[in-house]
């Protein structure tokens, strides 16, 4: 399965569908998960320095480059920097942390966790210099709302490249949305499933049936269908393989908007207002 990519605003391609790996533990599943999405097609794993799994996504990334799935060069692979208020150097150390974690030399997308309550500035210095020195392929930011980006990019010297927000057919985030494509910032959807609960939505469940398809691939079809690249998590190598078999059909523009009308801006993880560390 060829996933198709996106062009960011640095003009490096970012595939449109990528694998998450949240809450799954650091160990020989996770590897071995790492591997099977990777002969399966995925080229972008998404993982973070919080969710402790970074060693075990790393062996499963330099076994398949070892047998000779894929190169380096071919995978997107990216972490984030939990930025409880950390220095420029402390970032600096933790990005070298990751790349020691995941025994690899450079990441292709480095991102700020969360805005936290204004502290992320310090951070955002900290991976200009890495992407600067040619350490790392892109830099952006997650979780950010409109004046957190406003706030960032009145700083800035190099404008991130991806905001990855909670999105999904309840949190459409369309004023974050329209901030970021105003601002050439692509939109990465987290929790696009809602992390299953949408699943059995019978709006969902309807039109997955009228194309054949899953709820899940329906909702995956949606992202892609406006622009949003969608980071899937699965342990489950048949719902792997489900996630990214999502080229062979198209949602009308009428189910688009029956989709589009579920938005409740419902979340179901923190408010990034209201989340400090
Ligand atoms: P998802 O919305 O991707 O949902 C994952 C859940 O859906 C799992 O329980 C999985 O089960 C199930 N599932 C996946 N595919 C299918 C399918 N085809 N049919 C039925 N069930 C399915 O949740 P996540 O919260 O994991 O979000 C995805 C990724 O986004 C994360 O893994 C992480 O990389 C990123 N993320 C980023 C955050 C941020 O703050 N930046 C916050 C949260 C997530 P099973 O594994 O058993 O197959």
């Amino acid at each position: 399965m060829n996933v198709k990519s996106i062009t960011l605003n640095n003009h490096i391609k970012m595939p449109e569908v990528g694998y998450g790996v949240f809450r799954v533990e650091d160990g020989p599943e996770l590897e071995r998960a790492v591997q099977t999405a990777i002969k399966l097609g995925y080229r972008s794993i998404d993982t973070a320095a919080i969710y402790g799994n970074e060693e075990s996504v790393g062996k499963g990334i330099n076994k398949a480059i070892e047998a000779g799935i894929v190169s380096r060069e071919e995978l997107f692979v990216t972490s984030k920097v939990w930025n409880n208020g950390l220095s420029y150097d402390e970032t600096i150390a933790a990005y070298e942390e990751s790349l020691e974690k995941m025994g690899l030399d450079y990441l292709d997308l480095y991102l700020i966790h969360w805005p936290g309550k204004e502290k992320y500035m310090e951070s955002w210095k900290a991976l200009e210099s890495l992407y600067k020195e040619g350490r790392i392929k892109a830099i952006g930011v997650s979780n950010f709302q409109v004046h957190h980006l406003e706030h960032l990019l009145e700083e800035a010297e190099i404008t991130p490249v991806v905001n990855q927000i909670e999105f999904h057919p309840k949190l459409i985030q369309t004023e974050v949305r329209d901030f970021c494509q105003k601002h050439n910032i692509q939109v990465e959807a987290w929790s696009p499933l809602m992390n299953a609960e949408l699943l059995s939505n019978e709006t969902i469940k309807g039109i997955a049936q009228s194309h054949g398809k899953s709820p899940a691939q329906v909702i995956l079809r949606w992202d892609l269908q406006q622009g949003v690249i969608t980071i899937p998590k699965s342990m489950t190598e048949s719902r792997i393989q489900e996630n990214i078999s999502i080229y062979d059909f198209e949602l009308t523009s009428e189910q688009m908007d029956q989709l589009d009308a579920l938005n409740e801006g419902l979340r179901s993880g923190p408010d990034p207002d209201e989340f400090d560390f």
